[in-house]
């Protein structure tokens, strides 16, 4: 006999890239019998209707959570504390809350306080994505083969954890538990500094007096292509990161302008054996990564 759903009734608070393909997933494997959401735009809200991907899309996000027995804050970062404290009080008794964004520390701080006794909040972070954001931009096969990071805090529910890990193997991921804080230290370098590097470095040729944008546009093969697509990602969702892991990201900003520095030395002063040590150092991480199913 094939297994009944994992979860009876869904709500996905923000149906953008993340909400939308775990929507989709969800769907497309049977994994909740019934799925709703919420979003800010009624555009969005029938957007998501059209698409059938939801059953129901509230305006509203406490009428959206009602008798839910799986919650995920798929929002912007900054609003996690609004929309924790207007949810909170009609969480259904045993409900868990999740939630996919790119800072673990500050979900922990803003939703953590408004989750009521008998709800257990699983915090999560999905780590796969696109430039792109919207209902539209969602495909059910985004999670495959990528990492699925829950930092759950101490006396966290374990069954709660387990369910929350279920659900993401299943959307295609693999799993780890981390600690919060670690979790934001880890992106910082990994996520969140590329993309500030990324929208440093667009800016920069915009700005610069000696080139045209169309020099720019026409040559962008050269490898600042593929800067410009990360620097396309969604400017609402990266403020909110870099306003919420401002910490990380400075610490991991300071050994990057130092290693920089040595890098303007290195090319100051010709030094070329020290420029191609670095540079092969630096391609056996790329070859890692392929072999790890990551590139
Ligand atoms: P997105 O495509 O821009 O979608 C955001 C969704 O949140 C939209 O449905 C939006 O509604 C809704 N929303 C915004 N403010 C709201 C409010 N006050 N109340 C209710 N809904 C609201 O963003 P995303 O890329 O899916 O990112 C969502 C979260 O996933 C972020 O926390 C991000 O850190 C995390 N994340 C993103 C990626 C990535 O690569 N994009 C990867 C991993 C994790 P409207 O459309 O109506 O404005």
């Amino acid at each position: 006999m094939a297994a009944g759903p994992l979860f009876e009734r869904v709500a996905l608070i923000g149906i953008g890239l993340i909400g939308s393909s775990l929507a989709r997933r969800m769907r497309r494997d049977g994994l909740a019998r019934t799925i709703v959401c919420n979003a800010k735009s009624e555009r969005s809200r029938k957007v998501a209707r059209e698409l059938g991907i939801v059953d129901a899309a509230y305006k509203s996000p406490a009428e959206a959570v009602r008798g839910a027995d799986l919650v995920v804050l798929s929002t912007p970062l900054g609003v996690y504390g609004a929309i924790a404290a207007a949810i909170g009080p009609h969480l259904a008794p045993g409900a868990i809350v999740t939630d996919v964004g790119s800072v673990k520390t500050m979900a922990i701080r803003d939703v953590g306080p408004h989750v009521p006794r008998g709800v257990h909040f699983v915090p999560g972070h999905p780590v796969a994505g696109t430039e792109h954001s919207g209902p539209e931009s969602g495909f059910a096969e985004l999670f495959d083969d990528r990492w699925c990071i829950l930092t759950p805090p101490e006396g966290t529910d374990p069954a709660a954890i387990e369910k929350v890990a279920e659900l993401w193997r299943k959307c295609g991921m693999n799993l780890e538990l981390m600690d919060a804080k670690h979790h934001d230290i880890v992106l910082a370098i990994t996520s969140h500094l590329p993309h500030l590097i990324a929208y440093c470095i667009v800016g920069t040729a915009t700005h610069l007096e000696e080139l045209t944008n169309s020099d720019v546009i026409k040559f962008a093969a050269g490898g600042f292509r593929d800067f410009t697509r990360i620097a396309a990602s969604d400017p609402i969702m990266w403020r909110d990161v870099f306003l919420n892991n401002r910490e990380a990201v400075l610490e991991m900003l300071g050994h990057f302008t130092e290693d920089l520095t040595a890098l303007q030395r290195m090319v100051r002063l010709s030094q070329g054996e020290k420029l191609e040590d670095w540079f092969t150092r630096t391609r056996a991480i790329r070859r890692s990564l392929i072999e790890a199913k990551q590139a």
